[in-house]
């Protein structure tokens, strides 16, 4: 066991036992291969420690563990008992918010107290709304005729694959847990390479909080190895997945082998429309926090702002100005930090990538556009950039950065703000700012995206759900509406009198 952890301090101080095995049927083991990878600081470029990486033995030995847990004492458990040890699970991560936030920061470079605040709130408030649904699973009874009796079980479908991201490490684990054990199915989750560690600390909660072995089990692995031999595995019922669209494709087509259930939430560029009417001051700060927060790896980042032309300037005047004031880039560990570094090179290097594409297509660069060097000179950090007068053809109006990085553009008409939102393959998040009710409701309807926000953007709620059309995904997570995805209706039909 003892090689299975390591002792860590955070740049913050904060001393802790980081596990760095793969946690298979509630035990800590090492790779079979010995394949390890190493997670780095964005913040400063230092290794912090290398944990385990399963390859597809691994995933076979989890994906065992998962079935036997299935069939054996989960199945049969109480619902309201499945629920109870999920509120357990909440209450321990409530407890111990900030060890994982300090481990989010370290690792992923996201400001601690937006990991403290946001993204830990979210993780035991997503954990603790599912808990109360375990018991309130229900199938109905579907009247016929009087010789037949008929309803529906709703049933767990069985072993989860679950295929999570880098942007919100905790957060993304916890919206696919939740809904699937409060429906009593089984795990087997893989976390993003990028940022590995978090989801090892959380994994001694749940065996804290007294789930049966097997029940979850956590590896970290390559995506191309580990995820891959999930998304294949012929005994895995289901995969949910959050990335970006290429990999999403890639999974559906491995997850065909089975035809497994699937839930896709993949990439975006969601449209943000400011119509003349607005509310100029408060679209300005939602735009904001709409792109810009969590250093814009938000996959509902809505990265094209659209301005109706006869406030185009004053918007990008004042975007500019509270972007300033309020874009504090730095160390993610330090209060003032609104933004932290990306959370790797790759990443870095692609946000720079789409800078020179954005200058090389003859857009105007507003502000930003570099590397912003921190005192060491270290870290992946970029400059928040603004580039304006874009237009519809070019890569960075259609292209997911995933970064500081925002294209402004402006609209004449209503209907052609709608036509331009819509140009598009994504369709996950958008937004609309207009003070007149009837514009502001006409125009959600016609935006082809899973979520509209109406004089906001990005406040979204473990209680809503959540989910793209076209190319950002299929499914929903989060809300009533996630369970939906981790339950099959079995019907059964009860002859009552129906004679031969
Ligand atoms: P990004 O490009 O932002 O790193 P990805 O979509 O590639 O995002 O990764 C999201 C998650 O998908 C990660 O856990 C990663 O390991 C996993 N992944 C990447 N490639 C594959 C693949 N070919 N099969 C299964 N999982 C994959």
């Amino acid at each position: 066991m003892s090689d299975l952890t390591v002792e860590l301090t955070a740049p913050n101080g904060r001393k802790y036992t980081q596990p760095t095995g793969l946690f298979i049927n509630n035990e800590w083991v090492k790779g079979k291969k010995g394949d390890k990878i190493t997670s780095i600081n964005p913040t400063d470029e230092s290794e912090i420690c290398a944990v385990h990486a399963a390859e597809a033995e691994d995933v076979d030995a989890a994906v065992a563990a998962a079935r036997k847990a299935f069939k054996g004492e989960w199945r049969d458990m109480a619902s309201t008992e499945r629920g109870n040890l999920m509120y357990k699970l909440s209450a321990l991560v409530e407890e111990h918010k900030e060890t994982l936030a300090t481990i989010e920061t370290w690792d992923n470079g996201k400001p601690y107290q937006v990991a403290l605040n946001e993204d830990l709130a979210e993780v035991a408030g997503a954990l603790k709304y599912y808990a109360g649904y375990a018991d309130k699973i229900h199938g109905q009874v579907i009247d016929t005729t009087p010789a037949k009796l008929a309803y529906t079980i709703r049933e767990p479908l069985g072993v989860c694959g679950q295929i999570i991201p880098w942007n919100y490490p905790l957060a993304m684990a916890a919206w696919k847990l939740g809904p699937a054990l409060a429906c009593g199915n089984t795990i087997v989750l893989k976390a993003a390479e990028q940022t590995p560690l978090s989801i090892l600390y959380f994994a001694n909660l749940i065996k804290e909080a007294g789930f049966p072995p097997g029940v979850v089990n956590i590896l970290n692995g390559h995506g191309r190895v580990a995820g891959a031999a999930i998304a294949s595995h012929l005994d895995v019922d289901k995969i949910a997945f959050t990335g970006s669209t290429a990999t999403g494709r890639e999974i559906m087509k491995m997850a065909a082998i089975n035809m497994k259930n699937i839930t896709l939430e993949t990439g975006g560029k969601s449209p943000l429309l400011v119509f003349e009417d607005a509310d100029l001051d408060q679209a300005v700060k939602w735009a904001h926090i709409g792109i810009m927060s969590n250093m814009g790896q938000i996959c509902t980042a809505t990265s094209r702002i659209l301005v109706q032309e006869s406030v185009y300037d004053s918007f990008i005047e004042q975007f500019k100005k509270h972007m300033q004031a309020t874009s504090t880039v730095g160390n993610p560990f330090e209060d003032a930090t609104f933004q932290g570094p990306q959370v790797t090179k790759a990443q870095y290097e692609r946000v720079l990538s789409y800078i020179e594409a954005g200058k090389a297509e003859g857009a105007s660069l507003a502000a930003g556009g570099e590397p912003y060097k921190n005192a060491n000179g270290k870290g992946f950090f970029i400059a928040p950039t603004i580039f304006t007068d874009v237009k519809d053809s070019m890569r960075i109006f259609k292209e997911e950065v995933f970064g500081p990085f925002v294209v402004i553009s402006s609209f004449k008409t209503e209907e052609e703000a709608v036509e331009r939102a819509n140009n598009t393959t994504y369709g996950l998040g958008s937004a609309v700012f207009t003070q007149n009710i009837t514009k502001a409701h006409r125009v959600a309807r016609k935006i082809e995206a899973g979520m509209v926000w109406i004089n906001s953007s990005n406040d979204s709620d473990f209680r809503i759900p959540f989910g793209g059309v076209k190319q950002s995904g299929i499914g929903r997570e989060l809300g009533e509406a996630g369970l939906e995805a981790y339950t099959n209706k079995k019907a059964v039909h009860v002859n009552l009198g129906t004679v031969l």
